[in-house]
């Protein structure tokens, strides 16, 4: 009846579904355990008409000509002509974020700025960008004191926060990436496409998925149909041989039983204030030296809504995940141990030829959308 089956309708398996079933004219069974469609980007419109990122504030952001290509099929787009831009919260200071050129000029009085500008262009070039831990290895004092300085006010607490461990315990790719940038350039990204879905991310996702070869199933754990043997996967007690595309937390789909693989999860903290404007026209503000949540997003200027009857915020509460019923699992934590862990988990799933293992959970990995995008399309290339 069906030639393939996907696990989650999450970015990774949406994309594949499509593929598959238009593409290579399979029939593709979609199984989603959540009772909507779209993974971490669903997106909704709350109580007062305000629409609300249900698991915390994305943006879509790339480079990749094709990537950009292919979702442009299911969306117009609300580009950002500035592109995103945050700014973090020090000591009630607003400072832009990553630190650049600008921040810069803003914490050191001009004459001394100027000095350590040109020692920052001489030492890393114009326009480059260059990763705090990198630059906290620089000799030279002066350099040393502005890194110290992005290292304590930008860097220290959030990270805490968002990974309990300092950025030295960390995987030095975690904090890579939000570089400090020796140019003038505010923007959080610096891709050339940058903004969010005109309609919602939930209806990119339905279009989609909208397509005569392909059936979604949410409100199912694919858990509940399908068995994962040694060799083979059965659905509803017969062998099936198609492809089984995988997108959740591998250590789940097996039980943990190896032990659980560590994550860090969010509680999203949302709030619907009776005002015109919460954060004087900011979408984002990080909270880098203060408060228990990491930031705040104000939805009408992350989504461009205009005419809101007030404004809706979100704070994120950061924790450790423990499988506790209601927890999801957001971030991966890379380190040796977890990836041999991981490497455990693969290695059962391995022996099932006709299994294939995408997405951040089920690689257990730290992808955006635009890269989960890119790597659905080449894998239902290959499947094809
Ligand atoms: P998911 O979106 O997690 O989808 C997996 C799906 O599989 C889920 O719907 C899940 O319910 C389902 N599933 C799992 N197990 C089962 C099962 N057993 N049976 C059935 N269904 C199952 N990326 C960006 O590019 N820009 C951003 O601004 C951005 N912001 C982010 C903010 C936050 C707070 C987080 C957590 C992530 C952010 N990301 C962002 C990353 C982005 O969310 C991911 O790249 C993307 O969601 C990954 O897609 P996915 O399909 O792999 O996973
Ligand atoms: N980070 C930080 N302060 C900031 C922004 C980021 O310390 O103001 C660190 C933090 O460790 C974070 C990492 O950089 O987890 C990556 O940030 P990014 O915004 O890319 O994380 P995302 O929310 O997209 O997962």
């Amino acid at each position: 009846m069906y030639d393939s089956i996907v696990i989650g309708a999450g970015i990774a398996g949406s994309v594949t579904a499509r593929q598959l079933a238009e593409k290579g004219n399979q029939k593709v069974l979609v199984v989603e355990k959540r009772d909507h469609i779209g993974g971490n980007c669903y997106d909704r419109p709350d109580d007062y008409g305000i629409l609300v990122h249900e698991y915390g504030p994305h943006i879509f952001h790339t480079n990749m000509e094709d990537v950009f290509a292919f979702l442009s099929r299911f969306t117009e787009w609300n580009l950002y002509e500035n592109g995103h831009q945050v700014v973090a919260n020090v000591d009630g200071r607003l400072i832009p974020v990553p630190f650049n050129l600008n921040t810069l000029h803003m914490v050191y009085e001009k004459d001394l700025a100027d000095t350590l500008e040109k020692k920052l262009i001489d030492a890393y070039g114009e326009g480059s960008r260059v990763p705090i831990m990198k630059l906290r290895e620089n000799p030279d004092p002066q350099i040393q004191a502005i890194a110290q300085y992005v290292y304590e006010n930008v860097f220290l607490k959030y990270t805490m926060k968002q990974w309990g461990q300092t950025p030295d315990e960390i995987s030095p790719e975690v904090t890579g990436r939000v570089p400090v940038l020796i140019s003038y350039d505010n923007r959080y990204f610096q891709d050339q496409y940058q903004g969010v879905p005109a309609d919602s991310f939930t209806e990119m996702f339905a279009r989609m998925l909208d397509h005569e070869n392909i059936t979604v199933r949410t409100g199912t754990d694919a858990k509940e149909i399908l068995e994962f043997g040694e060799e083979t996967i059965r659905l509803e007690g017969q062998e099936f041989k198609g492809h089984v595309i995988f997108t959740g937390a591998l250590d789940e789909l097996y039980d943990c039983r190896y032990g659980r693989l560590p994550y860090r999860s969010l509680r999203f903290a949302f709030e619907h204030l009776a005002q015109d404007d919460f954060q004087d026209g900011h979408s984002v503000v990080n909270y880098t030296v203060s408060e228990d949540f990491t930031r705040i997003t104000e939805f009408k200027y992350l989504t461009r809504q205009k005419d809101t009857d007030g404004t809706t915020i979100i704070r994120e509460y950061p924790f450790a995940y423990t499988g506790a019923p209601g927890e999801i699992p957001y971030y991966a934590i890379m380190n040796p141990d977890n990836q041999a862990l991981y490497q455990k988990y693969k290695a059962l799933s391995d022996r099932l030829t006709n299994m294939h293992l995408l997405g951040r959970l089920a690689e257990y990995q730290y992808y955006n959308i635009d890269v989960m995008t890119k790597k659905a399309l080449e894998l239902a290339d290959k499947l094809i």
